[in-house]
């Protein structure tokens, strides 16, 4: 059986004229775009990078984007007043805060300031509480990329033994819910089952395997199961290289579908952010 690597670049540009198509909906029955603002304390390199690919995606799919670049030594209090000025501005559809914030902030309390229904990546307690209850379409951007890559293969997913290796709050815990709610079969792996030896056995009965933990090797490609699908979101830096969680080469001789690092999760992950845009302006101008 030959492996697929999963062309994120290529997916993310299939979504992107689905995008453009909602927006161009969107313009012609409101007269308006949406707007989404990044707000980002400092302005480091790495933050900028990742910043300039959502302006770009931006504005290929016809979005309006802002960064509003705060200083690095701002209080708490003084971010949370600007974040309360962009809740209250009707020209505000979307609102996120770069990570990682400077030390002395305190992202969650941050994000929790973040108007509910302006919450591009679904960081405030409420949205984190009503994705649990399957509440809301505003889904965490790189779980849904995750999720994008796993149904471009066309698996089934219900029954399914569905294998995370991570359990962050970002990418492995709302993983977890949104793959319950296809009715896979989901095991959740980290650092004890690590430590306990376990982690080689419960790669091996994935029918999909998502990795997001950022420890280059961490999986090597002979674990893997036959046939399986492997999601890694792993970003690792190896000399001038980025690799992933998983040995690439080792797992492409096993994997049916596989992602590469770089090219893989990454671009879509950007244009989940988009999608969360538009579905951030439908709620707020939901009518009745
Ligand atoms: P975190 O550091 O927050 O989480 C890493 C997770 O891996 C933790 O749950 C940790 O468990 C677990 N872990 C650590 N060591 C092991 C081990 N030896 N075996 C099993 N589990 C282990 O990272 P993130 O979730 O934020 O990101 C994970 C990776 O994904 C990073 O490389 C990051 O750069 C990348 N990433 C990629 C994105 C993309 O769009 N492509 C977006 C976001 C992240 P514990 O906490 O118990 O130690």
């Amino acid at each position: 059986m030959s492996v697929q690597v999963l062309d994120g670049k290529l997916l993310a540009e299939e979504i992107k004229k689905r995008l453009q198509d909602e927006v161009g909906f969107i313009h012609n029955e409101t007269g308006c775009l949406p707007l989404i603002v990044n707000v980002m304390i400092g302005n480091n390199h790495a933050a900028c990078a990742y910043a300039n690919s959502q302006k770009k995606a931006a504005e290929q799919i016809g979005i309006n984007y802002r960064q509003d670049i705060l200083d690095k030594d701002i209080s708490a209090e003084e971010i949370i007043a600007h974040i309360k000025s962009l809740n209250e501005d009707k020209n505000v559809n979307g609102i996120l805060v770069h990570k990682p914030v400077p030390g002395h902030i305190d992202y969650p309390i941050i994000a929790n300031h973040i108007d509910v229904s302006k919450d591009l990546e679904g960081v405030n307690i409420v949205n984190v509480g009503k994705m649990l209850l399957g509440q809301t379409k505003i889904i965490p951007c790189t779980p849904a990329a995750a999720i994008e890559h796993i149904k471009s293969t066309g698996i089934d997913l219900p029954g399914k033994e569905v294998v995370i290796v991570g359990h962050s709050e970002i990418v492995g815990k709302p993983l977890s819910l949104l793959l319950l709610a296809e009715l896979a079969t989901v095991t959740i792996c980290h650092i004890g089952t690590s430590e306990a030896g376990k982690l080689v056995e419960h790669v091996g009965r994935a029918d999909v395997l998502i990795v997001a933990v950022g420890k280059a090797g961490l999986i090597k490609g002979e674990w893997i199961k036959k046939g399986a699908v492997v999601i890694d979101i792993g970003i690792n830096r190896d000399g001038d290289k980025i690799v992933g969680d998983v040995e690439f080469e080792a797992a492409k001789q096993r994997a049916s579908f596989i992602t590469p690092v770089p090219g893989g999760v990454g671009p879509v992950t950007v244009v989940m952010l988009m999608k969360n845009a538009i579905e951030a302006f439908r709620l707020q101008n939901k009518k009745g």
